[in-house]
Formats: C-alpha cells, sequence, structure tokens
C-alpha cells in the first residue's frame, strides 16, 4: 500500500501541492485528474522523490521514503511520461531493456523479459524487436514507453500524462492496452491526466485536483454521481460530450463498402458501439448489417473523422 501523507510542496510562497493525502491501494489504478497547473506533476515527483517535499511524507509498504536511497526508490518505481522519452538511436529491445541493464540482469533473462512485453503489447517480438523508434507508429512507440517503464517489475508505476500526444483514436486503443497489461501483470499504477474521461475509464480511484489541492477521491461512479462541487461536476461533464455524441450516431451513417472482420454490428447500433468493437477485437473496421445482409463497414478513420468535427 502507499500513503501520502499531508505532502505539501511551496515553490516561492505558494503551495503547488497543499496537504494532499491519499491511500492507495496495490494492485489498482489510481488517476490524478486535474487542469493544467494544478499539482499533479509535482505531485507525481514527491513519490519517487525526484522533488522533495517541503513537509509530509509518502510510505511505501509502511516505509517512509525519505528512508530509502534514491537510487534504489528509482529502481523500485517505474516512470514513465508524455511524449514516450524512448532513446531514438536505440533499438525497441534496447529501449525496453534499459532499466533490467542497469540492475545487470543476465542477458538470457532480459531478452525474454523484452519478448514477453512486446508480446503482452500485441507487437511480434520478431518484428520489433529490431527496429528503431522512427520506424514505429504513434501508438506503438508509446507501448514501447510504457513496456520499458513496467521492464524491471517495478512496486509502483508512476505515469505523467503518458496519452497526451496521441490522437483520440489510438489512445483509446493504449488506454485499453494499458488496462489489460496490469490487470494481468497486478501493477499498482499512478496516473496523472488533464483528461476526465481517461480518469473515469482507468482508474479503480479516481482524485481531482484543483490548485494544489485534492478536492475530491473516490471511485469513478462517486465522482460522475456525486461530484463534490460545480468544479468537479464541469469536468465531469465535458469528458463525457464526445462519447455522449457518439452514443447517438448509429453505425448505419457512417457505413461503407470495404471489408472487415469479426461479428457484424447491426445498424441501428451506435459508433460507440462501434468503437468498443474495434478495441475489443484489435481490427481497424467492423462489419456492419441490416436484417441480416451486409451492408459494408465503419472504420476507425471515419469514427476517428467523426470525434475530431465534434471537437
Ligand atoms: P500540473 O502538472 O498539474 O500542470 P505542476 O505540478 O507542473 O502542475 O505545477 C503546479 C504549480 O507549481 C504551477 O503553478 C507551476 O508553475 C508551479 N511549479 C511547478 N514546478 C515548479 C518549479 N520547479 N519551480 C517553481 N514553480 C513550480
Ligand atoms: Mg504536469
Amino acid at each position: 500500500m502507499i500513503e501520502i501523507d499531508r505532502i505539501t510542496k511551496i515553490y516561492n510562497g505558494a503551495p503547488a501541492v497543499d496537504a494532499v493525502s491519499m491511500l492507495i491501494e496495490t494492485g489498482t489504478i489510481t488517476v490524478v485528474v486535474g487542469t493544467s497547473g494544478s499539482g499533479k506533476t509535482t505531485l507525481l515527483r514527491m513519490i519517487n522523490r525526484l522533488v522533495e517535499p517541503t513537509s509530509g511524507e509518502v510510505r511505501i509498504n509502511g516505509e517512509p521514503t525519505h528512508a530509502v536511497a534514491p537510487h534504489i526508490l528509482r529502481r523500485r518505481i517505474g516512470y514513465a511520461i508524455q511524449g514516450n522519452g524512448l532513446f531514438p538511436h536505440q533499438t525497441v529491445a534496447r529501449n525496453i531493456a534499459a532499466v533490467p541493464r542497469l540492475l545487470n540482469w543476465p542477458a538470457d533473462r532480459i531478452s525474454a523479459r523484452v519478448d514477453e512485453l512486446l508480446a503482452l503489447f500485441g507487437m511480434e517480438p520478431g518484428e520489433f524487436r529490431g527496429r528503431y523508434p522512427q520506424e514505429l507508429s504513434g501508438g506503438q512507440q508509446q507501448r514501447v514507453g510504457v513496456a520499458r517503464a513496467l521492464a524491471s517489475r517495478p512496486d509502483l508505476l508512476l505515469m505523467d500524462e503518458p496519452f497526451g500526444a496521441l490522437d483520440p483514436i489510438i489512445r483509446a486503443r493504449a488506454q485499453h492496452d494499458l488496462r489489460q497489461i496490469q490487470r494481468k501483470l497486478g501493477s499498482t499504477i499512478v496516473l496523472v491526466t488533464h483528461d476526465m474521461d481517461e480518469a473515469i475509464l482507468l482508474g479503480d480511484r479516481v482524485g481531482v485536483m484543483d490548485q494544489g489541492r485534492l478536492i475530491q477521491y473516490g471511485p469513478p461512479q462517486d465522482i460522475v454521481a456525486r461530484p463534490v462541487n460545480g468544479f468537479v461536476a464541469d469536468m465531469v461533464g465535458d469528458a463525457e460530450r464526445p462519447m455522449r455524441l457518439l452514443s447517438l450516431i448509429p453505425v448505419g451513417d457512417l457505413a461503407e463498402a470495404g471489408p472487415a472482420e469479426g461479428k457484424a454490428l447491426p445498424a441501428t447500433a451506435s459508433l460507440r458501439d462501434a468503437l468498443s468493437a474495434c478495441l475489443w477485437s484489435g481490427h481497424d473496421a467492423v462489419p456492419v448489417e441490416r436484417d441480416g445482409l451486409g451492408i459494408g463497414r465503419v472504420t476507425l478513420a471515419a469514427i476517428r473523422n467523426r470525434v475530431r468535427q465534434q471537437a
């Protein structure tokens, strides 16, 4: 368990993080959501001591982090940042292996771990091991960045807006992957984002920050159903808008000619159903039928365009 206990950071006389306390259970995803400048990054960086708190402490399994040497702490805590931070002149395998190499794992254990992670993220090891970051799509680069942060099996993974640079559809897929992998590995993750949709989708617990304070902390259903104030209510309202609109548009409207694999959706199903079907199957399109007859497909690209029009 991770206990954040009245942690505060003062910069130039003003609190960037103001007496935040949170209990984080092992094996869960906690998402901290807030607008820019609300103190999310500072909070995250106080957990791995990249920023030293002005007051308060963080305990991991009862042990205060200030009693652990920073280099030991960094082995136990993975850190993934926006823009993935991959080394451009190193292969995918070397990028993923960065921390295990630092820890002097034997070569065969490292390569087994690399292959295991690539397979977990749906990237065929034989095909991707030797590629360079610029030879990957944005979504693949992001997955390699997350695989790297997970490589040494950290007790805790901190993620700072890891999907912020991705377009909405790729982001949805990356979020879906992260959730699957977290369930499979039982990792403990603290992720910060300005995107309430992401928080609701990924968080077992969601914390809402505003001006350095944690103003609400609970399961996502509570945040949605019982926002503590107008600020949280506004954030929840904005978050639901794109998905709500997708729920209102029938797939029949965007059906086009062309092949697609998998179980067909009726033309009356919503674009939101089509999006989940694609994310679930990993295909870029889903077949559409009307009265039992195939009428074509709906592609992720078409859904993406619709999302963009609405944004
Ligand atoms: P967020 O990640 O939510 O955008 P930050 O934690 O980066 O917010 O910043 C919170 C506040 O603290 C902001 O007002 C920011 O300007 C201030 N701040 C962050 N880091 C520093 C620093 N190193 N020195 C001075 N002020 C800082
Ligand atoms: Mg930040």
